[in-house]
């Protein structure tokens, strides 16, 4: 990278406590990568935390806050089950008194809160927003900028299926980019459009970490058009279009070993030939200074 943290002694903190996509894939052949689905929690110098998405990640996300926090943040790119799968065992949620902020996409039909209590509620789980004993406050988010302490944070709709956030963080100079599900080649004949209307150019432009769908390989792409999902090469011709200063392969397939990974992320790394870009794919657990 090409700013390093501690040389300022500031910059942000980014953990990645759940790097898969569609469904949780525990086992043997996912240890390096690993098999939770997509939580990360992004921290400045000063101790302040947002987490993004609840995938099966942020039962330990939640764990590792500090006991004595006062408020939580987590923001919510879209509703598909394994980025809210991990939302009943968010432990700050059983926190008497404790404000949880729920940030999350806009919809024409049913707030927010009433779209997360129908996976919040029986017969699908046990307990109800309403009856948490901490205080959950939930926003509908439209497109645009707002802050949230030290943080600035962006957000537009993306190429998803279902109304998708892409969410942009920015804090103490750096800036983090998060696009999990993303298929910004989506309508697009021949590669990438080189314009600032493609889905996810606001956000990511210039950032120094961009965390990217790089779900299937070029054979599943084409099988799956309109399925919302990126290849890691076209993850890269993204990155390389919006300049970003690194890119973090995100989203694993379900089906994929660590070995595929490797293997199909390389590949795509070696046709980046220009400038910058550091990548690789994203790994559990790994913490990342920026
Ligand atoms: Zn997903
Ligand atoms: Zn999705």
């Amino acid at each position: 990278m090409s700013r390093g943290w501690n040389t300022d002694g500031r910059g942000l903190s980014v953990t990645l406590f759940g790097t898969r996509g569609s469904l949780p894939a525990p086992g043997p052949d996912t240890t390096r990568y690993g098999g939770n689905t997509s939580c990360v929690m992004v921290k400045n110098s000063a101790g302040q935390a947002l987490i993004l998405d609840a995938g099966s990640g942020v039962r330990i996300a939640g764990m590792r806050l500090p006991k004595d926090v006062k408020r939580v943040d987590l923001l919510l790119t879209h509703l598909h089950m394994d980025h809210i799968q991990g939302l009943g065992f968010f432990a700050p949620l059983y926190t008497p008194g404790l404000d949880v902020h729920l940030w999350g996409p806009p919809s024409t039909t049913r707030t927010l809160r009433s779209r997360l209590n129908r996976y919040l509620s029986p017969p699908l789980f046990p307990v109800r927003i309403r009856e948490l004993p901490s205080r959950v406050h939930c926003h509908d988010v439209t497109q645009g900028e707002w802050e949230i302490g030290d943080f600035k944070v962006r957000s537009a709709l993306v190429a998803h299926p279902d109304p998708t956030l892409g969410y942009r963080l920015e804090s103490e100079g750096r800036i983090v980019t998060y696009l999990p599900d993303h298929e910004p080649q989506l309508g697009c004949r021949t590669g990438l459009p080189t314009t600032e209307w493609l889905s996810g150019h606001h956000l990511a432009e210039g950032a120094d970490l961009l965390i990217h769908d790089a779900q299937y390989t070029e054979d599943e792409y084409l099988a799956r058009v309109g399925w919302g999902h990126c290849t890691p090469t076209l993850a890269v011709r993204f990155a390389e279009l919006v300049r970003a200063r690194r890119l973090l392969f995100f989203h694993h397939d379900p089906s994929r070993s660590d070995g595929e990974v490797e293997r199909i992320c390389g590949e795509a790394t070696r046709t980046h030939k220009q400038g910058m870009l550091v990548t690789g794919p994203a790994a559990e657990m790994d913490e990342i200074k920026v």
